[in-house]
C-alpha cells in the first residue's frame, strides 16, 4: 500500500512517511493509492474478532511497511490489557430501541472519541520514526518529532494522553486562556508526562491556531530546530494515522449487531455520525469502501450547518456567521477532511480538487459538479439540529430510555429522527456517541433537570437544582446521584489532581515558548550524555 496527495504532486509514499509528514507538501491530504477490499469470508471472520485483533487485521492492509510485530505493538499499547480502555471492550454498543443502537466511543482517558485514534497514533509515529532512523542511519537521539497543537478543548487533551512519554516525540499544546470549559482547562493543566508542555494563550482559539500555523509555515524556524534534530508534526485529523484507527470501530459495531443477532451477516446498516471536521464520518465511508455493508451514512451537524448544506446542495459556503454552541467540538466552518471525499467522489480528480480547495481558501466557497454531488447523495444524508432541538433530545432520550447522552451525541440522535421521518427507512442503525455526558455536564444537567416530560413516559422528572450557580466539578456528583450513573474515573478525580502547567503567553510569544520547550530538552540530553560518559 502506498499513499498519494489529493492534489496530485506526491505519489508512492509509505504509510510511515504519510504519518510522519501529516500533510502533503502540496497542501493536499494523503489518501490510500490502492483499494482495500474485505470479501464476505473475511467479513465473517472479522465478526468473530475482539477489538484488538480486528484493529490489527485492518491495520495490516493499510500499514504494509509495518511488520506483524510492529502492528501488534501498536494495537496492544492502544487497546490491549494494559491500555487506557476497559479490557473487555473499548467501544461498547448499547441497544436503545428496536432499530437504534449507540456506539459509545468515550471510554478512553479523556472521555471523548478522539482517544480511539490518539491512543494509537503515537505508536504509529514511534515505529515510523524508528524506521526512518534505521534507513537514514541517523545517530541515536537525532530525528525527533515535536507535535504542536492548538486546541479548543478535546483534541489537545487527547493528544497529550496519547503522546505522553512516547519515544522520541515531544508535544506542546496551546489553548485559549478563556476559551475552554472549566473541566477542559483542568484536564490540560493537570496533564502528566515528561515530554509535555501546556501553555495558555492570551487570546481566543483563532489566535492560538493562527500562532501554530505561523510556526508551521516559518521555514527559518524549521531550519533552526532541525539542527537539533527536531521535525514538526501534527496530531490533527488531517493525519491519515488518525483516520485509520477510526475505520475499526465501524466494523466492530457491525460485528456486535451480528453477534447480538439483530442482523444477519451481510445485512446493510446505517450509521449516524455527529460531524465537525468530517474525520469520523470519512472513516465510516472508508469502511464502506472496503466492504462493510452500509445503507446510508447520516451526517449530523449543529447550527454551524455548512457541511449539511453542502451535501444537500453541492455548494460549500463558509461565508457565514460562526455560531458558538453547546456541542463545541463541532463548531467549525472549514471542514478539512471533506477534501478527501470530494477527491474520491470526483473519480480522483486531483486538478478539480486543487481548484476547489483554492477557491475555498481565497473566496470561502466552492461548487461541485452534478455527478460528484449525486455520487455523494447516493450514500450520504445530512441535516442539522438547533440548540433547542439538541437540548430537547437529551431530555427526551433520558425520559424515554433512562439513557444519558452528551450534546454532540444528541445532535446525532435528533438528526436520526429527522431522517426516519423524512425517508421512512427503518434499517438497523448505529448512532455514534462521541463524548461522555459528564464531559459536558452543564448542558446535560440543564437539559435533564426538571424538563417537562412530554415523552409519554410515566417516570418522574428529576428535581431542579440551580445549575447556573454550581461549578462543573460539583455538578459531576449531582448529575451522577440524580441519574444513578457513575462519573467516568478520569473526570471524577480531576479536581484533586495537582496543577502542573500554569504557563501563559501572548500570541506573539508562542514561537519563543516552543523554542524554550525544545531547548529544555537539548540541555537535558547534554546532561544525560555527560553522565553516561563519566
Ligand atoms: C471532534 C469531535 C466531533 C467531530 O468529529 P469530526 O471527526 O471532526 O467530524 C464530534 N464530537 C466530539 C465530542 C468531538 O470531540
Amino acid at each position: 500500500m502506498t499513499y498519494k496527495s489529493t492534489r496530485g504532486a506526491v505519489k508512492g509514499i509509505s504509510f510511515s512517511e504519510a504519518v510522519l509528514k501529516g500533510i502533503a507538501p502540496d497542501g493536499g491530504l494523503f489518501v490510500p493509492e490502492q483499494d482495500v477490499r474485505f470479501d464476505s469470508l473475511e467479513l465473517a471472520e472479522m465478526c468473530g474478532m475482539d477489538y484488538k485483533t480486528l484493529a490489527a487485521y485492518i491495520f495490516k492492509r493499510y500499514a504494509t511497511d509495518f511488520s506483524d510485530e510492529e502492528i501488534e505493538y501498536c494495537v496492544d499499547r492502544a487497546y490491549g490489557k494494559n491500555s487506557r480502555f476497559p479490557a473487555d471492550d473499548p467501544a461498547p454498543v448499547v441497544r436503545l430501541s428496536e432499530n437504534l443502537n449507540v456506539l459509545e466511543l468515550w471510554h478512553g482517558p479523556t472521555s471523548a472519541f478522539k482517544d480511539m485514534a490518539l491512543q494509537v497514533l503515537p505508536a504509529f509515529m514511534s515505529v515510523a520514526l524508528k524506521k526512518k532512523k534505521q534507513s537514514a542511519g541517523t545517530a541515536d537521539g537525532m530525528g525527533r518529532i515535536a507535535i504542536l497543537t492548538a486546541t479548543s478543548g478535546d483534541t489537545g487533551k487527547a493528544a497529550m494522553e496519547g503522546f505522553r512519554d512516547a519515544d522520541g516525540i515531544d508535544i506542546m499544546v496551546f489553548f485559549p486562556e478563556n476559551g475552554v470549559s472549566e473541566m477542559q482547562k483542568r484536564q490540560m493543566q493537570t496533564q502528566e508526562g515528561g515530554n509535555i508542555r501546556v501553555v495558555a494563550v492570551r487570546g481566543n482559539f483563532d489566535d492560538a491556531q493562527s500562532g501554530v500555523k505561523r510556526i508551521f509555515g516559518d521555514d527559518e524556524f524549521r531550519r533552526l530546530i532541525r539542527k537539533d534534530g527536531w521535525q514538526l508534526s501534527s496530531a490533527n485529523s488531517i493525519n491519515f494515522g488518525r483516520l485509520l484507527p477510526q475505520i475499526v470501530y465501524y466494523f466492530h459495531a457491525y460485528a456486535e449487531l451480528v453477534r447480538s443477532e439483530q442482523i444477519n451477516l451481510g445485512t446493510k446498516v446505517n450509521f449516524v455520525v455527529p460531524t465537525g471536521n468530517f474525520g469520523d464520518i470519512l472513516a465510516a465511508y472508508y469502511a464502506f469502501k472496503c466492504g462493510l455493508p452500509v445503507g446510508h451514512l447520516i451526517c449530523a451537524v449543529n447550527s454551524n450547518s455548512v457541511v449539511a448544506d453542502f451535501i444537500n446542495t453541492g455548494f460549500y459556503n463558509a461565508n457565514r456567521e460562526f455560531m458558538v454552541t453547546i456541542s463545541p467540538a463541532m463548531d467549525i466552518l472549514i471542514s478539512s477532511n471533506l477534501e478527501r471525499l470530494i477527491y474520491d467522489m470526483s473519480g480522483e480528480d486531483e486538478k478539480a480538487t486543487s481548484r476547489l480547495m483554492m477557491e475555498l481558501m481565497t473566496g470561502g466557497c466552492y461548487n461541485i459538479d452534478r455527478s460528484t454531488l449525486s455520487g455523494i447523495r447516493s450514500l450520504f444524508w445530512a441535516s442539522s439540529a438547533s440548540e433547542t432541538e439538541t437540548t430537547a433530545t437529551i431530555a427526551e432520550v433520558w425520559n424515554r430510555y433512562r439513557y444519558l447522552i452528551d450534546p454532540h451525541t444528541a445532535v446525532g440522535v435528533n438528526v436520526y429522527d429527522k431522517y426516519v421521518i423524512s425517508t421512512g427507512d427503518l434499517t438497523p442503525t448505529v448512532a455514534v456517541s462521541t463524548a461522555s455526558p459528564f464531559k459536558f455536564n452543564r448542558s446535560v444537567a440543564s437539559a435533564v433537570f426538571g424538563q417537562a416530560d412530554n415523552s409519554g413516559s410515566s417516570q418522574e422528572p428529576l428535581n431542579t437544582p440551580d445549575i447556573g450557580s454550581i461549578n462543573e466539578f460539583a455538578l459531576l456528583s449531582i448529575l451522577s446521584e440524580a441519574t444513578g450513573i457513575d462519573v467516568p474515573a478520569p473526570l471524577a478525580g480531576l479536581n484533586k489532581k495537582q496543577i502542573l502547567h500554569t504557563g501563559v503567553c501572548d500570541k506573539d510569544a508562542m514561537k519563543q515558548a516552543v523554542l524554550d520547550f525544545l531547548e529544555r530538552d537539548a540541555v537535558r540530553d547534554v546532561g544525560r550524555n555527560g553522565a553516561q560518559g563519566a
